[in-house]
């Protein structure tokens, strides 16, 4: 699913292409994606040139400027399997919407699981949309002072305290696992007894672990892939995320899996030891094996020409 890195991934695709086009039309093919019908968004949109792409967490955001009043706010989130892609394969389905500049230049949306979804703002509403979400991870604001601050008292598991957006903006599934075991923490433990020493590792974890993710194009799993169609390389990478009873990189003990808030969580029980307090909520589930849900490693990596449509 994508997270922060390959949402940036995203951004910095398309901020290859889009800056300077027009919104000539979009076409909605799935109702369900946005919250205006097509004609409502069109209105909102068309005639309007991309100024520049922005992220927010796991958001992305297209900023639209003149001719018409005082600008308009896309946001997209891709959810679980959402893709934004120049020029697709021919496919199945229908992308969900379809945005065309000018000039000559189209933007599909696919989402085979079909919980993405498409807003058109008034850039007045930015900061109401995303009141609820937490610092930007390489904000200012996000620095070891308020991680401890955040940590306190919360009787929550570790894994779960990472992936409340409310808390961190953009950290998901796969970089939760990753920096964990960086900072050696266990996924289990309560986040309020992580001490100042263990707080700031966990602080530089997470940065040097989302930036990973983004030097390597993201993580191609499941089914992420930019927009050019090109796939990340995090996967390759990986140190406990889905390797369940693999052996550890670093001591060779099998990794193990435990589910956390609903979630599949990977750890390895020797450089992740389970001191401190354990979250009551946290319970142990079955291994699913080392071959898990995971993509194979060794599909080759999309090839394309042109890097805009
Ligand atoms: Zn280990």
């Amino acid at each position: 699913m994508p997270e922060l890195p390959e949402v940036e991934v995203v951004r910095r695709r398309l901020l290859t292409c889009l800056p300077g086009l027009v919104v000539r039309d979009v076409r909605v093919h799935d109702a369900t994606v946005c919250d205006l019908p097509e004609d409502e968004l069109r209105r909102t949109i068309a005639g309007r040139r991309v100024l520049g792409l922005r992220r927010r967490g796991k958001y992305l955001m297209i900023d639209l400027g003149e001719p018409v009043a005082a600008g308009r706010l896309l946001v997209v989130h891709l959810r679980m399997t959402g893709q934004l892609l120049f020029r697709p394969e021919p496919r199945g389905r229908p992308a969900r919407f379809v945005i065309t500049f000018d000039p000559s230049t189209e933007l599909h949306f696919y989402d085979m699981r079909r919980f993405g979804r498409l807003w058109s703002l008034d850039p007045r509403d930015e900061e109401a949309f995303f009141a609820a979400l937490g610092p930007e991870p390489f904000s200012a604001a996000f620095d070891v002072a308020y991680l401890r601050r955040a940590l306190a008292e919360r009787r929550a598991p570790l894994k779960a305290f990472l992936l409340d957006q409310r808390r961190i903006a953009g950290v998901g599934n796969i970089y939760a696992d990753e920096a964990l075991f960086r900072a050696r923490l266990n996924p289990l433990r309560a986040a309020g007894t992580v001490g100042p020493r263990e707080a700031q590792r966990l602080h530089a974890a997470l940065l040097e672990t989302l930036q990973a993710g983004i030097d390597h194009e993201g993580s191609s799993i499941e089914s992420f892939i930019d927009p050019a169609g090109r796939r990340g390389s995090f996967q390759e990478i990986l140190n406990v995320y889905q390797r369940t009873g693999e052996p550890c990189r670093v001591c060779g003990t099998a990794i193990e899996r435990v589910v956390v808030g609903g979630r599949g969580t990977h750890y390895c029980p020797r450089c992740q030891p389970r001191r401190g307090g354990i979250a009551p909520t946290a319970r142990r589930a079955r291994p699913t094996g080392p071959a898990g849900k995971r993509d194979a490693r060794g599909a080759p990596p999309a090839t394309r020409g042109a890097e805009c449509g």
